[in-house]
């Protein structure tokens, strides 16, 4: 059996890894798309504030890892997918044949629409030759204007001020993390970030930049121009598919899959940023571009590549975020249902939040601010769909009781 795995992510990687476990005698080649050994996206933060080098950033640290599992690492762009011939091509007239095809080639960063987008100093930061470029020019005093203050705009910034940095941060909508985080908690990270010394503006897109003298000038469209060393793009991604077209592997928003991660086109899955499955609480179809999701996704897609029946259950919707120290997080159907009930803790001095989203007696979601001890309780209980008796209004009361709320009801089960 010839097993085929695009990517060389974190969902990649364990597939490869699960596929050697499940399928001793398979050959598994894993395609690499940047000329690097297998790295997580998830260290780069790391990487930016020193705390460790390049090599700390791989998937496993054993140089010799994938050769002793006899997992070939290809270093290949995949152009195209003949699914009818069962084969890649990866360029140079190359292709590759292959009985069972996991795509695994995550996401890639959004592209903002503006004039003067592809001048030098305008940078992404997504891969490590991303955090190698902003590594060679973020000095003490270098002038950043970063567009976008999502979960990697936020949890980069930390990388960034280390170095002495001058951050300006500019939101389009009015709100930090605006996909994860109601108002209040968006403007608890806000005002906890322009303490730590960020401007932040919000409502503020720019119109264009030009490049003047070896600096750029950030144009905000309102007769204000900002000066820049380097701006930062980072307003979100999309996954990678332009490969696919032609295919017939069909698409949504990602690439759609059943319950066994399997596309529409038989012997060919995926996982990861780039599929499309279901929300394990609501049923919706969705992307989640999350670690853990494909982590899971990778090792379910290869048990059934190996023959080996698996169902994903579907994906929880959580986010777990340090900004500058602060840490946040959210979790479900953080904005609440249609008809359902909430509750709330705030103590802005001491930057701590909580609230809670109830649909009859079930927590569906919940968004924290300043609040780690809570994060393994809410998760087992809106994940676990818990029906919560008497301690539904014990957390109407005070929502700060999620501890003793989640141990009654999992042993309630
Ligand atoms: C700075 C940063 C911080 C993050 N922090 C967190 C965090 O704290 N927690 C969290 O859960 N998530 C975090 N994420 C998101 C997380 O990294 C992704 O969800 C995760 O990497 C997804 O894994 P994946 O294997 O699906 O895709 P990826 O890790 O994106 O891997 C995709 C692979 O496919 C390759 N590829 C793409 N196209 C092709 C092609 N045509 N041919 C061959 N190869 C190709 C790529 O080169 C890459 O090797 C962070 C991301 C960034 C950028």
């Amino acid at each position: 059996m010839r097993h085929v795995i695009i990517g060389s992510g974190p969902a990649g990687v364990v597939a490869a890894e699960t596929l050697r476990k499940a399928d001793p005698a398979a050959e598994i080649t894993l395609l690499c798309g940047e000329g690097e050994p297998p790295y997580s996206r998830m260290a780069i933060p790391y990487l930016l504030k020193g705390e460790i080098d390049e090599a700390g950033t791989y998937i496993r640290k054993d140089a010799d890892h994938y050769g002793r599992l006899r997992i070939q690492l290809v270093q290949a762009r995949v152009q195209a997918v003949d699914t009818a011939a069962r084969a890649v091509d990866v360029g140079n007239s190359r292709s590759l044949p292959y009985d069972r095809l996991l795509i695994a080639t995550g996401s890639r960063p959004s592209r903002e629409r503006i004039p003067g987008i592809d001048l030098p100093g305008v940078q992404p930061c997504w891969t490590l030759q991303d955090a190698r470029a902003i590594l060679a020019k973020a000095h003490p005093g270098t002038r950043i204007v970063q567009m976008g203050a999502g979960f990697v705009g936020c949890i980069i910034m930390e990388g960034l001020l280390s170095r002495g940095v001058d951050l300006t941060i500019l939101v389009r909508s009015g709100y930090m993390v605006r996909r994860m985080m109601n108002p209040t908690a968006s403007g608890l990270i806000q005002r906890w970030c322009e303490a730590k010394g960020v401007k932040i503006l919000t409502r503020t897109q720019p119109k264009g930049l030009r490049s003047n003298g070896g600096a750029l000038q950030v144009d905000l469209g309102d007769g204000r121009t900002l000066s820049a060393d380097m701006y930062l793009s980072v307003v979100g991604v999309d996954p990678n598919l332009d490969f696919l077209a032609g295919s017939g592997v069909e698409i949504g928003q990602g690439i759609l899959v059943d319950a066994n991660l399997q596309s529409s086109v038989p012997g060919v899955y995926a996982a990861g940023d780039v599929a499309e499955s279901t929300d394990c609480l609501t049923g919706k179809r969705q992307l989640n571009a999350i670690q853990p999701n494909a982590v899971e996704q990778g090792r379910i897609a290869a048990l059934n590549m190996a023959g080996q029946p698996a169902r994903f259950k579907g994906s929880f919707v959580f986010n777990v975020l340090t900004t500058l120290g602060l840490l946040s997080s959210s979790f479900g159907e953080w904005q609440g249902a249609p008809g359902g009930e909430s509750a709330e803790a705030l103590d802005e001095s001491r930057y701590r939040y909580l609230n809670l989203q109830f649909e009859g007696e079930r927590l569906i979601g919940a968004n924290c601010v300043g609040f780690s001890e809570h994060i393994g309780a809410l998760r087992g209980l809106i994940e676990g769909r818990h029906r919560l008796g008497v301690w539904k209004q014990r957390l109407m009361d005070d929502p700060a009781r999620i501890m003793p709320a989640y141990l009654s009801a999992a042993s309630a089960v």
